[in-house]
């Protein structure tokens, strides 16, 4: 039997933008971008800081920062579009709904409040669980979250805990009010490396387990290759290729795609790791055409003077590059 997959969440010519300087100065931090994802899917936000990953992660919950606003486009979640519900509904929203894991566990912890306490506040809160179902529901979560000894730990505070440990409960209290996304923004970047792997490892399980949709935000391509069904690359607060993880891997249809890609460390490889030449567009000042032509070898006149469309493949791979128009062209 096919099972039927529904779309959970939907970006449409999404755009958001932060105002500074009495409104002289304006960063268009997201451009115009468009993805959807389906139920119980992980997609990959790819990209080098200040690209547009973080702002879009804020974006999809209605938290931008003050100087920040979503200009325009649409966010539908679970049928509902967000753009159009009152703050008092996105609240019940976030914790309940959708979920985030931040780089900085210490972000998300309340130094003065007990790890039970924090992890058993959106399950209260948003779903009603009390008493003794409440204390249950925390030790199973964070005995889902590979935390020894939970019925222990659950009394302690965050200070008392490791990093990895501090990681891994925030993605209990993501989970705790039983959400249907959640949004990673980079959160393996403070743990060392074999803490990230089982990090990482217990992410993929979890979203395994429990057929929640994840978007996990990284700068790692590799780390997406083996969290990921699909990936959306950004540059410059657009999405400049998408597709499956499979497709992205294998053909690369954009310049600054294949770079990642080349940048990407492999075992035994002696060469010097491959390094993007340049650095990221200031947001507030973009280059003429498309973005990416001060650092990309194959740019042309067309590039500098003219930004280029979208280009879709037919099996959900979109390019933005005037390359790949050439390509469909020729078929
Ligand atoms: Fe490079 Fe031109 Fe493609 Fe931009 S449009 S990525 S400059 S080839």
């Amino acid at each position: 039997m096919v099972t039927a997959t529904k779309t959970l969440l939907k970006v449409t010519d999404l755009y958001a933008q932060f105002t500074g300087f009495g409104g002289t100065r304006v960063v268009r931090a997201i451009d115009g971008i468009n993805f959807t994802l389906d139920q119980g899917e992980t997609m990959g936000l790819v990209g080098e800081s200040g690209c547009g990953k973080t702002t879009t992660c804020h974006a999809i919950f209605r938290l931008l920062p003050p100087a920040g606003d979503i200009v325009s486009g649409s966010i539908e979640f679970d049928g509902q579009d967000l753009m159009q519900l009152s703050d008092s509904e996105m609240r019940s929203i976030r914790g309940r709904d959708m979920g985030m894991i931040l780089q900085d566990p210490m972000a998300s912890l309340d130094p003065l409040f007990t790890i039970m306490d924090q992890v058993a506040e959106p399950a209260h809160h948003h779903r009603g669980v009390r008493g003794g179902s409440l204390r249950e529901r925390v030790v199973e979560l964070l005995r889902s979250v590979r935390i020894p000894s939970p019925e222990i730990r659950m009394r302690e505070f965050p200070h008392q805990m490791s990093g990895g440990m501090r990681q891994r409960i925030v993605g209990a209290i993501s989970l705790s009010g039983g959400p249907k996304l959640i949004v990673a923004d980079e959160p393996t970047t403070n743990l060392d490396v074999t803490i990230q792997l089982q990090y990482l490892n217990l992410l993929r399980d979890l979203q395994q387990e429990t057929g929640v949709s994840l978007v996990f935000v990284t700068h790692n391509l590799g780390i997406v290759a083996k969290m990921c069904d699909k990936v959306a690359v950004m540059y410059a607060g657009k999405i400049v290729e998408q597709g499956s993880v499979r497709n992205i891997y294998n053909n690369p249809r954009h310049p600054y795609t294949q770079a990642l890609i080349q940048s990407i460390p492999r075992l035994g490889n002696k060469d010097p790791l491959y390094v993007i030449p340049g650095q990221p567009p200031n947001l507030a000042e973009l280059p003429t055409g498309c973005a990416f032509h001060p650092r990309c070898p194959f740019a042309t006149e067309k590039c500098i003077n003219e930004e280029p469309p979208y280009v879709s493949f037919g099996d959900g791979q979109e390019s933005k590059c005037w390359l790949s128009v050439e390509e469909a062209k020729n078929g």
